[in-house]
């Protein structure tokens, strides 16, 4: 699937083509494009950063092994697999240790199954549904009118938020009790803002489809088997894959792919112009911080997208002015340890997430021992907490110490959790997160039109079709493939 290097045309010079990020979109852009460019194209990549990685941050503690960003990637999308496999770390991937595939929910501040069944927005099951305590018989008689009403939505070419489809389908509860914490979560974002067309598409096939969620829902989990129907609730925590060593081991194999030389640390780009200079010249200019300049004949500009925003403004304001205006949200992971004979209960599932009206300071939590073997000793408890996002920007704001005081408040309340940690570990992801608002999709496809419009530069990263790490290495991949293709096929005579 790398694919063999395309064949070129004669040229006067090696043609230059720099990545502008290091993170995995840009690790997977440059290896990419050094798999398909051969020898006729340079890479260069620059990382702001001392470290390469982006939100990707894995770290050895004794015998924990800690995540501080992603702890895996979702395996229906085949991308971040098939480049895995390419690189030669096929054997290292792990599954989730599904006997315990179960996410739970805080109700009434206690941690509670969710339904049997429930996917993201719905119920393929209705008895588990009738029967959990998470909604009041009210909200369950309202989530049952889905199975009545016509179907509804936004004008054609519109666009609807989650919160406003999934009360107007399923009722008020069932948005704030489980939609919210479970489809914000992954994005952690606010439902009410949220483009359900470019963050859950399939619930809008679905009302299409099948006229009611439910009865959509139940008839995709018959198709797919009894597997599909029973006990796959949850959203971040069904099949996914990680790496046994952690997810860092990608982005180091990724960097080690790289030509010697291609990779140049530290090296934060302040703003990319467009060279009028004709001829076989590079048509394209990167300032950098400390005043170099770097001439490119291509660019795949890989940076979260309000940064993208800044560096074109120059070169095109108003594509500067729509990746400026793409929201980002912050939030920290909080990691930490307990020795399992001091967690009264230890739980016995994959995580929790947490509905905005039950006013606590984590947004979700994850149980990493139980999720995947071998990364905490036996006889300890390993957990993860996510504070902050769209909706708790004040949690996000505190200190360090702050912070881990209020996820071990959490941990007391909860899990009746009171033991001194054997460690923590706090990672801050500041604006990382994109905002998928009403509208996102029309915006995209503007920002993408203008792109278009500027030979020699491409868009890629988490803010355009998917957040997750699969959608960020077909990002990455498709942007290499179109910058090689572009460079191969300018022959000398056009440049
Ligand atoms: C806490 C958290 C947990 C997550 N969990 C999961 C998960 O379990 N599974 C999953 O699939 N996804 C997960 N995601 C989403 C996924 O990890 C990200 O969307 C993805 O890693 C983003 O990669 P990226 O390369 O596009 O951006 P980034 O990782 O943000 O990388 C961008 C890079 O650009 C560099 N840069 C910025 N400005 C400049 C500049 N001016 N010049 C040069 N370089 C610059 C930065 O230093 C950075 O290295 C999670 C995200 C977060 C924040």
């Amino acid at each position: 699937m790398g694919g063999a290097p395309l064949s070129r045309q004669p040229q006067s010079r090696p043609r230059r083509l720099v990545v502008v990020g290091g993170g995995i979109t840009g690790l997977a852009a440059a290896n990419r494009a050094v798999e398909r460019g051969g020898d006729g194209v340079e890479v260069v990549l620059l990382e702001s950063n001392a470290r390469l990685g982006g939100v990707i941050s894995t770290e050895r503690r004794g015998d924990f092994l800690l995540e501080g960003g992603p702890d895996s990637f979702i395996s229906e999308k085949p991308e971040a697999i098939a480049l895995c496999r390419r690189i030669g770390l096929e054997d290292q991937l792990l599954p989730t240790n599904d006997a315990n595939r179960r996410t739970l929910i805080v109700s009434d501040g206690k941690l509670i199954p969710l339904p049997d069944g429930f996917q993201l927005l719905g119920p393929t099951r209705i008895l588990p549904f009738l029967l959990s305590p998470v909604l009041s018989w009210r909200g369950k008689l309202a989530a049952a009118k889905d199975l009545l009403l016509p179907r509804g939505g936004p004008p054609p070419g519109g666009d609807e938020s989650l919160a406003s489809f999934v009360r107007r389908r399923l009722g008020n509860e069932v948005l704030e009790r489980l939609a919210q914490p479970l489809v914000g979560g992954i994005y952690t974002a606010d439902a009410e803002t949220l483009s359900l067309a470019s963050t859950m598409p399939r619930f809008l096939e679905l009302e299409r489809s099948h006229r009611s969620v439910i009865l959509g829902l139940r008839a995709q989990a018959r198709r797919s088997g009894a597997a599909a129907a029973a006990g796959t609730s949850g959203a971040r925590f069904g099949l996914f894959v990680t790496l046994r060593d952690g997810m860092a081991t990608l982005v180091d194999a990724l960097a080690a792919r790289l030509p010697a030389g291609t990779i140049r640390m530290e090296t934060p780009v302040r703003s990319i112009v467009r060279r009028d200079t004709g001829g076989d010249a590079a048509s394209w200019e990167l300032r950098l911080a400390n005043d170099e300049r770097i001439a490119a004949d291509a660019i795949v500009v890989a940076t979260p997208a309000p940064v993208a925003g800044r560096l074109l403004h120059e070169a095109e304001p108003a594509l500067g002015e729509i990746l400026s205006s793409v929201r980002c949200a912050s939030s920290a992971v909080v990691t930490l340890a307990f020795r399992r004979d001091q967690v009264p209960d230890p739980p016995r599932a994959f995580g929790f997430v947490v509905p905005g009206p039950e006013n606590r300071r984590v947004i979700a939590g994850s149980f990493t021992d139980v999720k995947y073997a071998s990364r905490a000793p036996a006889d300890t408890v390993l957990l993860r907490l996510f504070a902050g996002g769209a909706l708790k920007p004040e949690q996000f704001a505190l200190d360090d110490a702050a912070l881990v005081r209020s996820a071990r408040d959490e941990l007391a309340e909860l899990l009746g959790i009171v033991a001194e940690p054997l460690l923590s570990w706090v990672q801050r992801w500041p604006e990382s997160m994109p905002q998928y608002q009403v509208g996102h999709a029309a915006r995209i496809a503007d920002a993408e039109r203008r792109a278009a419009d500027l030979p020699g530069l491409a868009l890629a990263g988490n803010a355009y079709h998917g957040v997750g790490l699969a959608d960020c290495v077909r990002s990455g991949e498709a942007a290499a493939d179109a910058m090689t293709g572009f460079l191969v096929e300018r022959s000398p005579a056009d440049a």
